[in-house]
């Protein structure tokens, strides 16, 4: 891996999941990290980790769906870090099973908030610093539900099919301007997201494959957080400086099916 070394990152939802992997991962590869959440605690949690493990981190209390917010935890980075190189655009949520027919308008609201308009907003925030320093590298999370339709899931797959359009049509504006934009979509992964979806206080890490309603994944496991990490931070790397506008799935063979 090439290319994360003395860089700075910012990551939205990194106090749980693949978040805090992908924050964790980006520290081990020599980067300082912005570490934004909603949950102050879980997010201070994750700054504990990486600074326990010789790295740099600071946290920053952010709300995707609120523009001002999302500004703030661009100016810690450049504050703090002198710059913007990396940003993995990756908080999100998800409401629950039913018909789009049951769906309160409130819920739709708050899902498009923070899913698909916190990307925007994240991306608007960014872009300039990465534009003046001409490089930067952004990653957004989409979901396996963005590259199919998804029954009972109608809010969260139209907000991550958004993402992957988004993230194409931001990345051909930037492709001539030194500042790559790409996408993964994962696979049900073993964090909060579906530890909730199955109920109660189960233990992510411990999740039964069959606990997940999107387990149709021809590995025949659901993913650790770090596996999705991995992807991110090769789409950071100078590895992949060829690669952008495309989300990729990480999925265990899902969209192959
Ligand atoms: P998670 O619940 O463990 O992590 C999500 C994080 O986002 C939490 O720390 C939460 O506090 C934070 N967050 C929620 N709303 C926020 C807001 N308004 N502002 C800032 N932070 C906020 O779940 P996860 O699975 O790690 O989710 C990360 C991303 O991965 C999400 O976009 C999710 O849709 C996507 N995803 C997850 C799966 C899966 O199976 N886990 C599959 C496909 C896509």
């Amino acid at each position: 891996m090439n290319g994360l070394d003395g860089k700075t990152a910012v990551v939205t939802g990194a106090g749980s999941g693949i978040g805090r992997a992908s924050a964790q991962r980006f520290a081990e590869e020599g980067a300082n990290i912005v570490v934004a959440d909603i949950v102050e605690e879980t997010g201070h949690e994750t700054v504990d980790l990486i600074e326990a493990a010789g790295g740099d981190a600071v946290f920053v209390d952010l709300d995707v769906s609120d523009t001002a917010s999302v500004e703030r935890m661009v100016d810690v980075a450049v504050d703090t870090y002198g710059g913007l190189d990396i940003a993995h655009n990756n908080a999100g949520i998800l409401t629950g099973f039913s018909d789009v027919t049951d769906i309160e308008e409130s819920d739709w609201d708050q899902l498009l908030d923070v899913n698909l308009k916190g990307v925007w907003a994240c991306m608007k925030a960014e872009l300039p610093i990465m534009e003046e320093q001409g490089s930067g590298v952004i990653v957004n999370t989409a979901s396996e539900s963005a590259l199919a339709g998804m029954g009972g899931l109608s809010s969260y797959s139209a907000s991550k099919h958004g993402v992957v359009g988004l993230t194409k049509s931001v990345a051909l504006e930037y492709a001539t301007r030194g500042i790559r934009i790409n996408a993964i979509a994962p696979g049900p992964t073993k964090t909060n997201i579906q530890a909730n979806t199955a109920g109660g206080d189960t233990d992510p890490r411990s999740l039964p494959f069959d606990t997940s309603a999107m387990t149709d994944v021809p590995m025949d496991r659901i993913a650790d957080p770090e596996e999705m990490a991995g992807v991110v931070a090769f789409l950071c790397s100078s590895d992949a400086s060829y690669i952008t506008g495309h989300t990729i799935p990480v999925d265990g063979g899902q969209a192959a099916d």
